[in-house]
């Protein structure tokens, strides 16, 4: 009989989402009538419509396909250039970035598990807890840990704890590590990383020659003035650092797909010989082998976000969302909940009252309050005693989740 990867029956089972749908169709068994009442704050998915310019672009491109003449079949493995260039002048001004070190995708999720296509075995990994659960489970799936433990953690993992002492930003670890998952603004908790921070970061990895995975999938959330919006603006991380981006916050890309990393060419592992080999070339092998790229239509709808009317109409979308993440905040914190994030990203990450736990949270704003939320141990030990909150939703739902909050307070227990 065939193997199978085994590494794939050390994943806990995808745990929390469909926990999650577990217990909100076991509460509308008891109370259908709540069916129509519920809002659904919980997965961090996107609620607004494509922007007109992306679809102009979009239809455009379409008719293009349709044509004999300007129809296009395979395009570059790696992306086009059209968007690779845009993407440059767009996102990286003034930064030391080249258009053939962006790499197009289907979207961050894609990278982060093909990144360890090109990695080798028996990195000490590091990953931030709580975290955005696909770091942990595609480094399970590569068969880069050891067994689950009871606590949903595992083994050969260095979790690096990010609570409300440190600001959510870990502390730089006493032990080397060759591997660090880090991403701002951060999911699940909201919270932002300043320059000086990452700046220790990206000295560590230059002193203990390891590689930062650095997702910024929200940076375009970011309102602060000086806090940083790729890790690129810090001295030194060409030589560290690879990056992940996503045109599915910003541009509401979640159903279209698209996304894009960068890799530097001084970027460089080690063979298990001692040999020092850059990662761009084996980046670029790894896409032409095993994919197409991303379709033309979606190519050209992720470049019109960069046009000048994309730019203003994503503006105002993002404005949306975090004004949306203010009334979150302010109402939690009228109620005397203790609120973070939500400044600087679409999640706001709120302390449990006192006595209760994440999921004992999650079920009261069901049961009372008829609003879905994330229980914070979902992503890991440290997020225990925590919920997020999504602003990714409509302004009348967003009132609506506050109205229903303080309702909740007033109720005789
Ligand atoms: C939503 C999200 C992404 C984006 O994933 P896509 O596959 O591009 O949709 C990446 N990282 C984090 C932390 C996210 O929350």
């Amino acid at each position: 009989m065939t193997n199978i990867n085994d590494n794939y029956l050390k994943l806990r089972g995808a745990y929390l989402f469909p926990e999650i749908a577990r217990r909100v169709t076991a509460f509308l068994e008891r109370e259908p009538a709540a069916a129509s009442r519920i809002v659904r704050c919980g997965i961090g998915d996107v609620t607004e419509p494509l922007v007109p310019a992306v679809l102009d672009a979009m239809h455009a491109a379409l008719d293009e396909m349709g044509r004999r003449e300007t129809f296009r079949g395979y395009g570059p493995p790696l992306g086009y250039d059209f968007l690779r260039e845009a993407i440059v002048a767009g996102d990286f001004d003034g930064l030391d970035i080249a258009p053939d070190e962006v790499f197009i995708s289907d979207g961050s999720k894609t990278d982060c598990g093909a990144i360890l296509d090109v990695l080798g075995t028996g990195n000490r990994t590091g990953i931030t807890d709580p975290v955005y659960p696909v770091y942990v489970d595609s480094n399970v799936m590569a068969g880069h840990t050891g067994e689950a433990r009871d606590d949903g953690s595992y083994d050969g993992l260095t979790y690096l704890p990010c609570t409300a002492d440190n600001g959510f930003v870990p502390a730089i670890p006493s032990a080397p590590l060759d591997l660090v998952y880090l991403c701002y603004p951060n999911n699940p908790t909201g919270g932002m990383i300043t320059r000086e921070q990452l700046r220790a970061w990206v000295d560590y990895a230059l002193e203990h020659d390891a590689i930062i995975l650095y997702d910024v999938a929200y940076k375009d959330f970011v309102r602060e003035a000086d806090a940083p919006r790729s890790i690129y603006e810090i001295d030194g991380a060409r030589r560290c650092a690879m990056e992940f981006h996503s045109f599915s916050k910003n541009g509401g890309f979640t159903g279209v797909r698209c996304g894009y990393t960068v890799c530097p060419r001084e970027l460089a592992g080690r063979t298990r010989g001692g040999e020092e080999v850059p990662l761009h070339g084996l980046w670029a092998r790894r896409w032409s082998t095993k994919s197409n790229s991303v379709g033309y239509v979606v190519q050209r709808g992720a470049e019109a976000l960069y046009s000048e009317a994309g730019r203003a109409q994503t503006r105002n979308v993002i404005e949306n969302y975090l004004e949306n993440a203010r009334l979150l905040r302010e109402g939690c914190r009228s109620i005397g909940l203790t609120v973070y994030g939500g400044v600087d990203a679409p999640y706001v990450w709120v302390t449990c009252p006192d006595g209760v736990d994440s999921w004992g949270m999650f079920d009261r704003m069901l049961e009372e309050a008829n609003v879905v939320v994330t229980p914070g141990v979902g992503f890991g030990r440290c997020g225990e005693g925590y919920f997020r909150i999504s602003a990714f939703n409509t302004r009348e739902n967003v009132e609506e989740v506050v109205r229903r909050m303080k309702a909740m307070v007033n109720q005789p227990a």
